[in-house]
């Protein structure tokens, strides 16, 4: 057999005909429209997100079965309907007209194989592994994986000095973004919170500086005027900096301070958006923050401050009333303050609660009670920081084991 002929094809504005319409269409369509493809489905059924696509007018939706002719003024053709000879049909067209097609059925009989592809970062990767899709999927996830660790140094030029903040999500690892995971491995300088993801600061590269911002709850601090300025500086001496936060960086983390401080003295500064330890650790303890039915509203509130202190921005009496998810934050030491002003403001007393600790951490704990014994419950079992607290009916379903 001989090797196929690797090329990268420019379909920007060409007219591509796809015969089928059922999931495999659906998923080769998806990187023909990235492409920029003038992309025609043929086939007298479609799935439901071809169908969006053409009520989009993201593509054309031939609705009837495939007739000898339809591949004219086309540059490329897919064959993947479920009937071989319709497939065998469309290839001879193509033949016929001289335009490279892909059959899904049977790829040595098509002109064209579509290649295992990943990207990275602007880079493409195609693998093609003969007859063995599984290994150029394998192929194709290591490499790219290895891209995103940073394992593997695609940087032709330097990668030019500022700062990204990153929401590094509650703590896996396994739990930043894609893009997070990417800028980190492309860091000068990380300058990280003893929330998040804080193994991953193992897979960092010998030369790369990090400093430790911790904000540790009622121990020392930095400054937050400090960090801002540490930020300006590294940026100043020609470095990439990435601000390791925990959770989402605009989540009660200060991030958009940080963002100020960096506009305000002229240094680039990009968010990555993260995974929010108000949704993460209820979620991975069983306790959905809504469900159908049971709860159309989450309320996200911070419980740095008590309930009667002047600087207080909430409503307390207002949440009271509320019969959906309050979720708080930072409210392990003073929880029987808010338990009791949720109580005043009318929530029942036997409203569900449930308090995770170190969620997503190989540590996480958690525990359920009700808002009238949830300050009992957390002394008892010695919850301590960081732990969200779930009010609401959700807090009293759970679907059992639920592995993560
Ligand atoms: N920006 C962060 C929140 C910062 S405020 C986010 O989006 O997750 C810090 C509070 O977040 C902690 O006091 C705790 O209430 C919560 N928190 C952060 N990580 C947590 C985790 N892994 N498990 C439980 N709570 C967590």
């Amino acid at each position: 057999m001989t090797e196929p002929y690797l090329v990268g094809l420019d379909l920007a504005g060409r007219r591509v005909v796809v015969v089928g319409g059922g999931t495999v269409a659906q998923r080769r369509i998806a990187g023909l429209l990235a492409a920029g493809a003038d992309v025609e489905v043929v086939a007298p059924e479609a799935t439901t997100a071809v169908e969006g696509m053409a009520t989009a007018q993201e593509l054309r939706w031939t609705a009837r079965g495939y007739a000898d002719g339809d591949l004219e003024g086309a540059w490329y053709a897919v064959a993947c309907t479920d009937d071989a000879g319709v497939n065998a049909a469309v290839a001879a067209e193509a033949e016929r007209r001289h335009v490279f097609c892909v059959r899904a059925d049977d790829a040595p009989a098509g002109s064209a194989v579509t290649p295992a592809v990943g990207r990275h970062d602007g880079l493409t990767v195609g693998v093609l592994a003969g007859r063995r899709p599984r290994r150029s999927a394998a192929v194709r996830t290591a490499l790219v994986e290895a891209l995103q660790a940073g394992l593997v140094d695609d940087s032709a030029e330097p990668v030019r000095p500022g700062v990204a903040l990153v929401g590094g999500g509650p703590g896996d690892p396994e739990l930043i973004t894609v893009r997070g995971r990417r800028l980190l491995a492309r860091a000068d300088v990380v300058v990280t919170d003893r929330l998040g993801p804080r193994e991953l600061l193992d897979t960092l590269a010998p030369h790369v500086e990090v400093i430790d911002a911790s904000k540790i709850p009622y121990g020392r601090a930095m400054n937050q005027a400090r960090i801002n300025e540490l930020l300006v500086e590294h940026v100043r001496a020609g470095r990439f900096v990435v601000r390791l936060k925990g959770g989402d960086p605009y989540v009660f983390g200060r991030g958009f301070e940080e963002v100020l401080a960096c506009v305000d003295a002229g240094v680039p500064v990009t968010v990555v958006p993260g995974v929010t330890s108000a949704f993460a650790a209820p979620a991975v303890a069983d306790v959905p923050v809504s469900h159908r039915g049971v709860a159309h509203e989450i309320v996200v509130v911070s419980g740095h401050l008590a309930p009667g202190d002047p600087g207080s921005l909430v409503d307390w009496p207002a949440l009271g009333r509320l019969r959906g998810t309050v979720v708080l934050l930072m409210a392990v030491e003073r929880i029987a303050a808010f338990a009791a002003v949720l109580i005043d403001g009318g929530r029942p007393a036997d409203t569900p609660v449930a308090v995770v600790q170190d969620g997503t951490m190989r540590i996480q704990r958690s525990l359920r009670a009700t808002l009238a014994t949830v300050a009992d419950a957390v002394r008892e079992h010695g919850i301590s920081p960081p732990a969200v607290v779930v009010v609401g009916p959700v807090a009293g379903l759970a679907a059992g084991p639920v592995t993560s």
